[in-house]
């Protein structure tokens, strides 16, 4: 029905709202990891930023700003955006956020790469429909609240075995949906594991292909994946839902006008990266900021800043990101490394140790001030 192709669902008047529409410091915080890996791992000439269903842009802004502030550490760097977005109409609102107005963006509908700009900062940005038409280059991949929009299967352990969970016509009441067990078992039922020990699951098979993509593309050509969702580590059970207008709304009322959702399930992402790649986290979101110093971020902004409805804004901001009642414990970022970030690769050695020395990754472990 086409609830993300056609609308703005995010913020106060839409149906949910996101990290990074609550507080520029997310963002912030973000750009500095994506250094923080480009560093680690020797500082390649080029790299590009891919991110995936970028909503109103806010978030790759937010990361932008802090290259062009970090411009001198970035100097000769030659670094390129690249959008992955099904809606039309959020691509359009990206584009006014992102890019400089006065170079026209070129569109071509049918292309692979839909759309073509420059960012306000003077970096190429194009958007595509699909990861695969994104250039395999050295890459820093980003998905905040992009993998719980995508589709799931749905299982129900039975006497009988597994059965998935179709949607039906419910027969004795006209325009009323309702969800039925297949009556035996169907080929989705290979997505579940053998040693599966809850009594219902829920598997998301596009989730599984893109990530298995990522994981090839920062095997082969480097880089690092950056992403946080609402998700449980393979232990929730049935957890799709539907929200409108910031209300829980039944799944099954009126499809097409609510946002569906399902937690991610974070262990199948890490058993869909099958070894090519090693992985971190997840953990909560409070931790990852606090490691990633939004304390002192905070401070800062709060001492240059005298208007008190600016610093209540700032506060509020953190307290909804940050508290583990709000956002705080519900998001998790988990990361995709080359092996040879977490095992020690010839840059991270030092000439007079003949064992490499791990460096830890920023955020997932705690924040050494040197
Ligand atoms: N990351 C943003 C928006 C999250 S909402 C934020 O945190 O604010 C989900 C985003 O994914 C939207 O931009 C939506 O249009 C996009 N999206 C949904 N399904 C998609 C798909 N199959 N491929 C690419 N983008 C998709």
């Amino acid at each position: 029905m086409g609830y993300y192709v056609h609308r703005d669902m995010l913020g106060e008047k839409g149906d949910f709202i996101t990290s990074p529409e609550i507080s520029q410091m997310f963002g912030e915080l973000l750009g500095i990891w994506f250094i923080s890996e480009w560093m680690a791992t020797g500082k390649t000439a080029t790299f590009q930023l891919v991110e995936l269903g970028p909503g109103r842009g806010t978030l790759a802004g937010d990361i932008l700003r802090v290259f062009s502030q970090l411009g001198s550490v970035l100097k000769n760097c030659d670094i390129s955006i690249h959008l992955v977005e099904v809606s039309q109409k959020l691509s359009e609102i990206q584009a006014l956020t992102l890019t400089e107005e006065k170079v026209p963006l070129e569109r071509s509908a049918g292309s692979p790469v839909y759309m073509k700009g420059v960012t306000k900062s003077g970096i190429p940005i194009s958007w595509y429909r699909d990861l695969q038409d994104v250039p395999k280059g050295y890459s820093f991949y980003l998905a905040h609240e992009f993998f719980d929009v995508l589709p799931v299967h749905k299982f129900q352990k039975t006497p009988q075995g597994w059965r998935e969970v179709f949607v039906d016509i419910d027969s004795k009441v006209p325009d009323k949906l309702r969800f039925v067990l297949a009556p035996c078992a169907t080929p989705a039922e290979a997505f579940i594991q053998h040693d599966e020990t809850r009594d219902h699951v829920e598997v998301c098979p596009d989730a599984g292909v893109i990530i298995q993509e990522i994981s090839e593309r920062i095997a082969l050509a480097g880089g690092a994946a950056l992403i946080a969702d609402y998700g449980h580590d393979g232990t929730k059970t049935d957890t799709f839902r539907g929200f409108c207008g910031h209300k829980l709304h039944d799944v099954l009322i009126a499809p097409g006008t609510a946002d569906l959702t399902a937690d991610v399930d974070f262990s199948y992402l890490r058993r869909m990266a099958q070894d090519k790649v090693a992985s971190l986290g997840p953990i909560k979101q409070q931790m990852f900021l606090k490691n990633m110093g939004i304390d002192v971020r905070l401070k800062v902004l709060l001492d240059k800043s005298d208007e008190p409805s600016l610093r209540q804004q700032l506060l509020q901001g953190y307290d909804m990101l940050m508290n583990p009642k709000k956002m705080g414990e519900r998001f998790n970022f988990f990361a995709l490394l080359p092996h040879e970030r977490l095992h020690g690769g010839s840059h991270q050695r030092n000439a007079r140790q003949s064992k490499p020395s791990p460096s830890p990754v920023a955020g997932f472990s705690e924040l050494v001030w040197k």
